[in-house]
């Protein structure tokens, strides 16, 4: 199911990121490792949006019921050694436009954790299709972008979210501050001599309401880089990344309106024109 925890670690976690399994539910257990849904996702080889259906094989139909007898029963509780020794398991999706176009998983369950070890296509080229919508507004900043998912998808944690930060610094930060520079109030000195945080606070108002309504991601990209470890730099990854991607579809958005309100303009005017010159 979309957004469930199996999901999301199909499609949207990294790879080597490691679940605890007791930290989660028994169906979960069973939903990550035998996943029976399909996953909404862009596909490299079509170069489109497509949606991913699981190839069912009886064996391993088998093998899921046996793991849900398994863990239901009293004397088998989940941290026996149920999960101790290593296991891999995988799962094989088809596109539906296409059912030569694979999505693999592959999963290491070893001491009580589950790990995705391997993915194809990789997260990165699966997300590629997400963002190159961005190319044309972002200019400059879309290297940060590419850069910010190709190093999450490897799990690396401060160096993709440095570049998340980049993008707000230099696109959103800069786009604000070419709004209030010429106000007659605005005191360009001061914000020239501040640091990163103190410019978030006094632009705060021209920035997009996604990125500032939230209190909690606020507080995390105003904090310098140096003062996040890898792990909460990977935990809030994807709410910022996400807050960028609204932000900009919004800017998308009001640039289409413009656009089509230009459009019926020039239409009117030379439709006057014409009746005009009659
Ligand atoms: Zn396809």
């Amino acid at each position: 199911m979309k957004d469930s925890l199996a999901y999301n670690f199909i499609i949207k976690d990294p790879l080597y990121k490691k679940i605890d399994i007791s930290s989660i539910s028994n169906s979960d257990i069973v939903d990550i490792l035998f996943y029976q849904g399909s996953i909404d996702s862009f596909c490299p080889e079509c170069n489109d949006l497509s949606i991913f259906t699981i190839n069912h094989d009886f064996q391993k139909e088998q093998h899921m019921i046996n793991l849900q007898m398994s863990i239901s029963s009293p004397k088998n509780h989940k941290s026996s050694k149920l999960f101790e020794y290593s296991e891999i398991y995988t799962l094989e999706f088809h596109c539906s436009r296409n059912k030569l176009h694979h999505l693999n998983i592959i999963y290491k369950v070893e001491k009580q954790t589950i790990s995705k070890i391997g993915q194809s296509p990789s997260l990165f080229e699966l997300q590629r299709g997400e963002f190159k919508k961005y190319k044309f507004i972002l200019g400059n900043s879309y290297n940060d972008l590419y850069n910010a998912v190709m190093f999450y998808s490897s799990h690396f944690g401060v160096a993709s979210f440095a570049h998340l930060r980049r993008i707000v610094e230099n696109y959103f930060l800069e786009k604000a501050y070419q709004k209030c520079k010429d106000l007659s109030d605005w005191d360009d000195r001061k914000y020239k001599e501040s640091r990163f945080s103190e410019k978030l606070s006094l632009l705060k108002d021209e920035l997009p309401e996604t990125l500032v309504e939230n209190q909690r991601l606020y507080s995390i990209i105003s904090k310098g880089i140096h003062e996040l470890n890898e792990d909460e730099c990977l935990l809030y990854f994807s709410a910022v990344k996400e807050c960028i991607f609204l932000s900009l579809d919004d800017i998308i958005e009001q640039n289409n309106r413009k656009k089509a309100k230009e459009n019926i303009k020039s239409e009117l005017s030379r439709i006057d024109n014409k009746i005009n010159n009659k």
